[in-house]
């Protein structure tokens, strides 16, 4: 197991977000994390990308227990989480902001390849590498915001809502670009509204509610569970 998420609590103050919660990242796997608003999706990725404590549990990535390392030290071991939201450096170019992923790396070469790689899969940003990432549109921030995380070569990549805003088209392309950064080799966390794309997408999937894991299972199995289509594909 690549990440393993063993009873985990936390906490805001007196309000309870995660009620002991369990789950597990293979290498090479897409797993997404489906659930309403509020059900405890980006508090579970805080938890692991050590943004948060937690109150109880463990986290284990790679084998080494985790659950009190702090965050920066988690994105040297692989486990890099892309911003929330469109959290880039506005006054920076496209390149400065991805180069800015890199910084926990000094293989020089490494780094100019992986700059390739992601203008690759995203020749939007490739077009617009000199432009400061402030003037970016919504959507090109946030495939701004992927890109730099790709910068860090992960082993984990947590992705908290990608497609948070996009337009149906770029939606498509943000989900064809998550399965291309896995088939090349790197393992995906994903928290998604859009459940139906998540699940078509993911090899595996959870279901959060109110701060609990109530179903899992193979994204397939998922798509057509009757309880999950009446509760968040808006299919009956
Ligand atoms: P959404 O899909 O709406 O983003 P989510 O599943 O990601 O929802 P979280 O943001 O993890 O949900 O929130 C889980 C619960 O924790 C919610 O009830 C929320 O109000 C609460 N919560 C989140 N952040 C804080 C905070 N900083 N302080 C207090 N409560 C918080």
């Amino acid at each position: 197991m690549l990440l393993e998420i063993d009873d985990v609590s936390l906490l805001y103050g007196r309000i309870q977000a995660l009620h002991g919660i369990s789950l597990q990242v293979d290498e090479g796997e897409i797993v997404a994390l489906i659930g309403a608003n509020g059900a405890g999706k980006s508090t579970t990725m805080r938890a692991i990308s050590g943004i948060r404590p937690v109150a109880g549990g463990r986290i284990l990535f790679n084998g080494e227990d985790i659950t009190k390392l702090r965050a920066d030290l988690r994105v040297r071991r692989g486990l890099c989480q892309a911003p929330e939201g469109r959290g880039i450096f506005p006054g920076m170019t496209v390149l400065e902001n991805l180069d800015m992923g890199a910084y926990t790396r000094r293989d020089r070469a490494g780094i100019a390849q992986d700059l390739d790689r992601v203008l690759n899969l995203f020749p939007r940003l490739a077009e617009r590498r000199k432009q400061p990432g402030g003037t970016l549109s919504g959507g090109e921030q946030q495939m701004l915001a992927v890109g730099r995380a790709l910068m860090s070569r992960p082993k984990l990549l947590l992705l908290d809502e990608p497609s948070m805003g996009l337009a149906p088209m770029l939606i498509q392309q943000i989900f064809t670009i998550i399965t291309e950064i896995n088939e090349q080799g790197t393992t995906v966390l994903l928290v998604e509204q859009n459940a139906q794309q998540a699940l078509a997408r993911a090899h595996r999937a959870y279901v959060l509610e109110t701060g609990r894991i109530v179903k899992s299972g193979t994204g397939e199995e998922l798509l057509h569970d009757p309880s999950v289509k009446d509760a968040y594909l808006g299919v009956a």
